[in-house]
């Protein structure tokens, strides 16, 4: 065995296929040494009747047959005769006995009167050469040639028919018996051994070149066979393994009995806004921060656990040996701080943020679909409600179910035009009019009623569906504008501008053939971005907002307060205006620390040389006090809520005194899902 393993998996390939192959050689070779056997009797019995032939024409020659076919036996002259020529014969070696037989089958004359001769007239060449063909078959017999059960030689009896050398009349048959002398073996090889030698060489040397051959095809096919295995259960991109392995160790983990008895948790981990890394730092990048990834969440991990890449940005943990949260929640920990740490993508620092969602086996599940399901409905839940981390709970799979028959609606929803836009205005402080009403989104959805953008906007971005969304956004608003402007031309629209199209370079282009299909000079749209779509990538972000604001829009920093942005990189942006994130100002006369964040903004944006707008402005309370700190735009309830485009006009005339059309009042409230 030592010597087995010593000689490796390639040695041991090529011992096994050395050993076997020649099995076929000698199966071959014994087939081909019986049919030369078989061969070589053939061709003894032919040289033996034309012997027999031969003996039976010297024959008719030396003995005259007076009475042929007699029956009485012969004359003794004509015996004395048959004796002499048999003698004679015999001495020379060449046969070993002589029988004549009548044309009736019984023995006229015999060598060997000793010998067995009954059954020579029952023999088929007997009967064959009384017929007139010659033909033989080999016997075993004594010394003498006569046939014995014991004999120890192999003798060839041949017939052959006896013809009066004159008439040519029927005399009867001859029968001889010959001595066979098969060349063993041996001989052959003895007398070949040059040509057998160089065969066997030659053989050896053939066989062990195929064996070569052979053992490393099945190597290579083996190797072959372990890549194709490694495929089917491994990503290729980053090598973790995939959703088979997972599959397998899952099953394991559930039948295996741990210290706390058998238990797994599933966490599935969802990068955020990774879909906007991809389209602003293209795919090979994108492909680099999941190989990066993959990296980091390998590490810090215990033996047992595995981490596989189930596709695009979704990766997945399987935990054994564990039920509940408390057992796992610093391992989460240390798998967010893996994936938030800082990494360089293109020299550029990136800051990559994930969901997770987990599921424990076996409460929420034996199987792995029903876990990896359960796993994924907490994941969109963390994704919903921007938590980091989220178990499962069974009413999240309400949201679920609502969430992906909202996908598919939602592709229809621009073409069906189920979409609506409600405006919110903005009251400027220095003359206490509307100058700027922000353009909202809403989907009257056809059975769910008016939802609201929280609802559909993120599925939009997730989706890719947010371009056309945008794009119909602005179109709608545009033209709204224009209507409104007839009698208010002091009048701009704000739209809310998702991250994604910040990070594309053809957006600008997009605005402006909007702006001029509608016929609006650029200063009357102001965009308004939110302050963590900066966070992805900040430098091409400023360059998008770079080129709208040089085409002469106008730019707003919306919730701000809650992202990221430095303030070197806040004077470096082309912003003119700072809008506070409504969280702030609602609960600034709650909390002292609200209160400072807002009075801390008010002023940095007028330092800034930025105007500054406050949202979330649901009383008079709040609007004092912003007034107080020098808030220069105001936004909210207090003021009114979205309102539908047609009701903007009559709303306007009823806070800003000025004639409009008239419209009916009143603003919407969205439908809670
Ligand atoms: P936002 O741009 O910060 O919009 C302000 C949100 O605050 C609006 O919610 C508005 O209805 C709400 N709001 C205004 N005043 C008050 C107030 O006094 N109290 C309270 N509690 N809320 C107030 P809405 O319409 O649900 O929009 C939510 C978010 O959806 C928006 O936040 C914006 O980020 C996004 N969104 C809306 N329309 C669009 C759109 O057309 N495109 C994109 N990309 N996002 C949109
Ligand atoms: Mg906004
Ligand atoms: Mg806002």
């Amino acid at each position: 065995m030592a010597v087995v393993r010593a000689l490796g998996r390639r040695g041991r390939v090529f011992a096994v296929l050395a050993a076997v192959a020649p099995v076929p050689f000698l199966v071959g070779g014994t087939f081909l040494a019986h049919a030369y056997q078989h061969q070589a009797e053939d061709r003894s019995i032919a040289q033996g009747v034309g012997q027999a032939t031969v003996v039976a024409q010297l024959l008719s020659n030396e003995v005259t047959f007076k009475d042929p076919g007699r029956h009485n036996g012969l004359e003794p002259a004509e015996t004395q005769r048959l004796d002499t020529f048999a003698e004679a014969q015999i001495g020379k070696g060449t046969f070993l006995r002589l029988t004549v037989i009548n044309p009736d089958r019984t023995v006229l004359y015999s060598s060997d009167p000793s010998g067995e001769n009954e059954a020579l007239g029952e023999n088929p060449d007997t009967v064959r050469a009384l017929a007139g063909r010659a033909g033989g078959h080999l016997v075993t017999a004594d010394a003498g040639g006569a046939t014995t059960a014991g004999g120890d030689r192999q003798v060839l009896s041949v017939s052959a028919p006896l013809h009066d050398p004159n008439t040519q009349a029927e005399l009867g048959i001859v029968e001889v018996r010959l001595a066979l002398e098969p060349i063993p073996l041996a001989v052959l090889l003895d007398r070949d051994r040059a040509a057998v030698i160089a065969a066997v060489i030659g053989l050896g040397v053939v066989h062990l070149a195929l064996v070569r051959r052979v053992s490393r095809a099945f190597v290579q096919a083996r190797a072959r066979a372990a890549q194709a295995e490694h495929r089917a259960t491994h990503d290729q991109l980053t090598g973790l393994p995939n959703l088979a392995r997972l599959q397998e160790r899952f099953e394991e983990a559930l039948s295996t009995e741990g210290a706390d008895g058998s238990g797994a948790a599933i966490v599935l981990i969802d990068l955020n806004r990774f879909q906007e890394i991809n389209d602003a730092l293209g795919h090979q990048n994108g492909d680099l921060l999941l190989i990066e990834l993959a990296g980091r969440l390998s590490t810090g991990l215990r033996e047992q656990d595995l981490v596989v890449r189930l596709g695009g940005d979704t990766f997945a943990l399987l935990l054994p040996g564990v039920r509940e949260r408390a057992q796992i929640e610093s391992t989460l920990a240390r798998v967010r701080a893996a994936i938030e740490a800082e990494l360089t993508l293109e020299g550029l620092p990136l800051h990559v943020e994930a969901s997770l969602g987990v599921a424990f086996g076996p409460s929420d599940g034996t199987e792995t679909a029903v876990l990896l399901r359960r796993a994924d409905v907490a994941m969109h839940s963390a994704k919903r409600t921007r938590t980091a981390v989220v178990y499962y709970e069974s009413q999240q799979d309400k949201h679920d179910t609502d969430r992906l028959a909202l996908i598919s609606d939602l592709r229809r929803a621009i073409d069906r035009d189920e979409l609506v836009l409600h405006f919110q205005p903005q009251v400027h402080q220095r003359d206490g009019r509307v100058h700027c009403l922000e353009a909202l989104v809403r989907w009257q959805h056809p059975t769910r009623g008016l939802l609201g953008p929280d609802l559909f906007v993120p599925i939009a971005e997730q989706t890719g569906l947010i371009d056309g969304l945008t794009e119909w956004v602005l179109h709608r608003a545009l033209t709204e504008l224009r209507r409104w402007r007839i009698t208010r031309p002091y009048l701009s629209v704000a739209v809310n501008v998702s991250a994604r199209s910040l990070h594309d370079f053809t957006f600008p282009q997009t605005v402006q053939d909007a702006l001029f299909q509608i016929g609006m000079d650029p200063q009357w749209l102001l965009l308004e971005i939110t302050e963590t779509a900066l966070v992805t990538d900040a430098a091409r972000a400023a360059l998008v907002l770079g080129h709208l604001r040089l085409a002469g829009l106008r730019l707003s920093l919306d919730d701000f307060g809650q992202g990221y942005t430095s303030l070197s990189q806040l004077s470096a942006l082309p912003f003119n205006e700072l809008k506070i994130d409504k969280g702030f100002v609602m609960n600034m006369l709650r909390n002292r620390n609200d209160a400072a964040i807002v009075h801390l903004i008010v002023n940095l944006a007028h330092n800034l040389g930025l105007e500054v707008v406050a949202e979330g402005v649901e009383n008079d309370e709040i609007l004092r006090e912003l007034v107080v700190l020098g808030c220069d735009i105001t936004q909210g309830y207090h003021f009114s809520r979205p309102l539908p485009a047609d009701q903007v006009l009559t709303w306007l005339t009823a806070h800003d005194g000025e004639p409009a059309e008239t419209e009916a009042s009143g603003g919407t409230v969205l439908r809670e899902v």
